[in-house]
């Protein structure tokens, strides 16, 4: 028998909130999901999508009462909800989060978490480019990790329960440090969303002639960084500015690579291109084992029998073609 909470209450319903919302209604993880954001179109669109049984853009409507409460908005829009939902929270809560930093979090929540609230903080590894209410989807952390955060003095039976709440939804449940999660992610999706944003904006910056070649050719490659670099704007704006050590020590061994790595092409050193691409190759067959990536070609895309190139369709001058 799973968890299952009296009520869930999702501040921010976006894509992560959307799906946590979609995978506990699945799983009967909690009697009562509440739900609020900040515009009232958007909580519309979620009464819309059926996400919840209570909306409201009161936050602190949302969370009274609530056993488990997680913030689901980006994450430079945490201290003025807590200040919003702080005298709201009741003793026994559990206040968890989605955010994609973890230290800041706890820098700016800790402070604020009145007695007898657990703050656990937390962080699916799972996500699209997509956002808003409806781009969530129940499946979403199906088979993904979720890394959890609490300080050493959360009651371990809090934890648990939050715990049991992920893997309900198909997560397995990793807990560590929060400074250790903000290092592992800099180099695992912060920095790959910065070079993502930056080639894309290289390409943004070209001449127009060029610009449609690169659109026209971008199957080689650029148009899997292009996915990427269409996240959400707000929400790696949030990620850069509250994860800045991290992002800017993992830069740092970044930039050092390239120098390698534009060295060996400029002196043409062709074995040691070789051999770091060989142990690039090995990394990307490890994470298909582990289940993070499927093994089909080209990230499993359909490809259709190509139908043979059109003719060439010549037009006479006086009409009456082999066609017509
Ligand atoms: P999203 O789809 O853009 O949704 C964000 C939600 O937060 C919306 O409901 C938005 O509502 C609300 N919001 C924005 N600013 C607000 C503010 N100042 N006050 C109150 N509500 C506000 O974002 P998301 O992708 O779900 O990301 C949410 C969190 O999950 C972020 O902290 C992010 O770091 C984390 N995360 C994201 C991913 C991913 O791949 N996207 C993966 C893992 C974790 P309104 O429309 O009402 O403003």
């Amino acid at each position: 028998m799973s968890v299952k909470f009296r009520k869930l209450a999702l501040i921010g319903i976006g894509l992560i909130g959307s799906s946590i919302a979609l995978a506990a209604r699945r799983q009967g993880l909690a009697e009562v999901i509440a739900i609020s954001t900040r515009k009232a179109e958007t909580l519309e669109e979620a009464r819309e999508l059926g996400l919840g049984d209570l909306y409201t853009l009161d936050a602190a409507e949302a969370v009274r009462g609530a056993d488990l409460v997680i913030l689901c908005t980006p994450v430079g829009a945490y201290e003025s909800v807590m200040r919003d939902i702080t005298s709201a929270l009741a003793p026994g809560a559990i206040l968890s989060d989605v955010g994609s930093v973890k230290q800041h979090v706890v820098n700016v929540l800790a402070p604020l978490v009145p007695a007898g609230v657990s703050l656990i903080p937390g962080h699916p590894i799972a996500g699209t480019e997509h956002s808003g209410p409806s781009a969530g989807f129940a499946e979403l952390f199906a088979g993904r990790w979720c890394v959890l955060t609490p300080g050493p003095e959360v009651d371990l039976a809090q934890v648990e329960k939050l715990v049991q709440f992920w893997e309900a939804m198909g997560s397995q449940v990793e807990t560590m440090e929060a400074s250790h999660h903000d290092m592992v992610l800099a180099i695992t999706s912060h920095i790959p969303h910065l070079v993502a944003y930056n080639i894309v904006g290289t390409v943004a910056d070209l001449e127009a002639a060029t610009q449609s070649e690169v659109i026209k050719f971008s199957a080689s490659g650029f148009r899997d960084f292009t996915r990427i670099a269409a996240s959400d704007p707000v929400m790696w704006r949030d990620v850069f500015l509250t994860n800045r050590d991290a992002v800017l020590e993992m830069l740092g061994r970044f930039s050092e690579d390239l120098s390698v790595l534009q060295r060996a092409v400029r002196t043409g050193d062709g074995p040691a291109l070789e051999a770091m691409f060989t142990r690039t190759r090995a990394i990307r067959r490890s994470i298909i084992s582990a289940g993070q990536e499927t093994a089909a070609a080209d990230f499993g895309r359909p490809h259709e029998a190509t139908p043979p190139p059109t003719a060439p369709v010549f037009v006479r001058e006086h009409g009456g073609g082999d066609d017509a």
